[in-house]
C-alpha cells in the first residue's frame, strides 16, 4: 500500500519511522511545505539564548538522512494545498517553483500542526522587530536580530510556554525582557495561587511583567508598543507568542469535521470521519483523558504518541489513543513548572465536584543541602478519590513528583493509593514520605 504523510516533524517523521518498522514494502511519501524535517522545535529558545550552541544538534534528522536510514520518499519544499478525496490523491505545490502536480495514496496522514496566531493588529505589518516563533527559520530570523541589532529591550507577548521560555532565553543574552499577558497569571496550565510563584520569579529576574493587560497597536515601525490600559512600552525585539491555532485549511477544504476551537476531529484509532485519512498532532482535537470531553493539547508526546499509533492501526495493530492528560514541564529561570491533569479553574468551569489540597514539602531531606522547598497541589474527587490533576512549582524535584501523578493517573490509581506508593529515597533525592506520599496523607 502507499501510504502519503502531510508534515514532516514531530507527528509525521514518527509516523513515518514506524510505518517503516512495521512494514518493509509498503511505499511512504512523508511531505514537508518547509526545508526542514524532524527538527528539535522545543529546543529552538535555547539555541536564540545560545544556550545551545550547535545548530546541527537542532536537526534531529535530515532530509538525505532519514530517506536512506527508512527508504523513505522525502520531499521538503513541498506544500499540500488540496486533499482529493474522491480521487484519493493530494496535490502538492513545489514550494520553490509554485509547479503543482498530484500524487495518489491509500492512506493519508495528516501531520500539519498549529500555527503562530497572529491579531490584525493597528501598526504590525510596518514592525519588522516583532517574531513569532514555530520553526528553524523563525529561529534563524530571532537569532540574526539578536546578534546583529544587540537589542537592549524586547517585550514578550504571552506569557505560556514559548513566551517565557524565550523571556528567559533573551535575558540570558543580556536582553532587559517585559512580558505583557492579558490573563491575570501566566502559564494557563496551572492554576493562580501556584503561577504566583512564577510572578515572584520573573520579577526576582528583573523581567517586568504586565498582567491582564495586552496589546492595542505597534507604533513607529514596532518600535513602541501601545497596550489596552494606554501605557507604552520601547521594543528592539518583540516576540508574539499568544498561543497556537491548528493548521484546519486543508482538511475543512476536504470537508472533514472540525471540532469548536478548529481541531481536525478524529476517533480513538486516530481516523478522521474518512477512514483512509488519519489526523495526529497540535492539529487535531484530542478527549481530555480525565473529563472525556474535547480539548486540544498542543505538545509533543502527544504528537509523538499518535503517530506510533496511526502507522500501528494502519498496519492492523490494535491501537487506541485514550485521550491526553496534559503533562508538561517548563524551566522559568531558576524554577520548574509541572503540571497534569485538569486544573482547578477547569474543574470550576467544568462544574465538578473536587477537592484541592496544597502542600509545601521539601524536594529532598531537609538535613541534606541542595534541597528546598517546592509547591505541589493534588486536584480530585472526594467521595471516590479519583486523582483529576496535580501542579507543582520549585527549584527541584519537581517534574518527578508530577510524573508520578502523571502515571498513578493513567493506572486509575486514587488519592489514597498515593500514601501508598513505595518510592525511592535516600536524603539527596527525597525525604522517607515523598511529596506525592504527602499529598496522599493530606487529601486522602
Ligand atoms: P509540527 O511538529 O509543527 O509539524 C508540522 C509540520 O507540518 C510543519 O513543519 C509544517 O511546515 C508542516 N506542514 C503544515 N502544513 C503543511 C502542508 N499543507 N503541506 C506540507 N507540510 C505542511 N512541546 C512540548 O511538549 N514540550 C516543549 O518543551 C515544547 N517546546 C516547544 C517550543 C517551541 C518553540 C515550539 C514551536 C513548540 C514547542 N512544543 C513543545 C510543541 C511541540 O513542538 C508540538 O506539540 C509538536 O511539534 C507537534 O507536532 P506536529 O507534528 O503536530 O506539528
Amino acid at each position: 500500500k502507499k501510504i502519503v504523510i502531510v508534515g514532516g516533524v514531530a507527528g509525521g517523521a514518527t509516523a513515518a519511522a514506524r510505518l517503516r518498522r512495521l512494514n518493509e514494502e509498503d511505499e511512504i511519501v512523508l511531505l514537508e511545505k518547509g526545508e526542514y524535517i524532524s527538527f528539535a522545535n522545543c529546543g529552538l529558545p535555547y539555541y536564540i539564548g545560545e544556550v545551545i550552541t550547535n545548530r546541527e544538534a537542532l536537526l534531529v534528522q535530515t532530509v538525505e538522512g532519514m530517506s536512506k536510514k527508512f527508504n523513505l520518499d522525502i520531499r521538503n519544499l513541498s506544500e499540500v494545498v488540496e486533499i482529493n478525496r474522491e480521487r484519493k490523491t493530494v496535490s502538492i505545490k513545489k514550494v520553490e517553483t509554485g509547479e503543482i502536480y498530484e500524487e495518489s495514496y491509500d492512506t493519508l496522514i495528516l501531520s500539519p500542526g498549529a500555527r503562530p496566531i497572529v491579531p490584525p493588529l493597528n501598526g504590525l505589518s510596518d514592525a519588522e522587530n516583532v517574531f513569532t516563533l514555530r520553526n528553524v527559520p523563525d529561529t534563524d530570523k530571532i537569532k540574526a536580530w539578536v546578534d546583529e541589532k544587540k537589542p537592549k529591550e524586547a517585550v514578550i507577548i504571552g506569557g505560556g510556554f514559548i513566551g517565557l521560555e524565550m523571556a528567559e532565553n533573551l535575558h540570558h543574552r543580556g536582553v532587559n525582557v517585559s512580558v505583557i499577558e492579558l490573563g491575570n497569571q501566566v502559564m494557563a496550565p496551572i492554576d493562580y495561587e501556584m503561577a504566583a510563584i512564577v510572578h515572584w520569579e520573573l520579577d526576582n529576574e528583573g523581567v517586568e511583567l504586565y498582567l491582564n493587560d495586552g496589546v492595542k497597536a505597534f507604533k513607529d515601525g514596532g518600535r513602541t508598543i501601545v497596550l489596552q490600559s494606554g501605557k507604552e512600552l520601547t521594543s528592539d525585539l518583540t516576540i508574539l507568542s499568544i498561543g497556537v491555532r491548528p493548521e484546519n485549511e486543508l482538511a475543512e477544504k476536504a470537508g472533514l469535521t472540525l471540532g469548536e476551537r478548529g481541531g481536525i476531529v478524529v476517533n480513538q484509532t486516530l481516523q478522521t470521519d474518512d477512514p483512509n485519512i488519519y489526523a495526529i498532532g497540535d492539529a487535531i482535537e484530542v478527549r481530555d483523558y480525565v473529563q472525556g470531553t474535547p480539548a486540544m493539547i498542543p505538545l509533543a508526546w502527544p504528537a509523538n504518541r499518535q503517530g506510533r499509533l496511526a502507522a500501528d492501526h494502519i498496519n492492523g495493530r490494535n491501537a487506541v489513543y485514550k485521550g491526553s492528560l496534559g503533562t508538561s514541564v517548563a524551566k522559568v529561570f531558576g524554577l520548574t513548572v509541572a503540571a497534569t491533569g485538569n486544573n482547578e479553574k477547569l474543574l470550576k468551569r467544568s462544574g465538578v465536584d473536587y477537592e484541592a489540597v496544597h502542600i509545601h514539602p521539601n524536594s529532598n531531606a531537609a538535613y541534606y543541602p541542595g534541597g528546598s522547598q517546592l509547591s505541589m497541589k493534588l486536584l480530585f474527587q472526594p467521595d471516590t478519590g479519583e486523582i483529576f490533576g496535580a501542579q507543582a512549582v520549585g527549584y527541584k524535584g519537581v517534574e518527578k513528583r508530577i510524573d508520578v501523578i502523571a502515571t498513578a493517573i493513567k493506572g486509575k490509581l486514587n488519592v489514597w493509593d498515593l500514601a501508598d506508593l513505595e518510592l525511592a529515597y535516600a536524603p539527596p533525592y527525597s525525604s522517607a514520605k515523598d511529596p506525592v506520599n504527602m499529598a496522599g496523607y493530606v487529601g486522602g
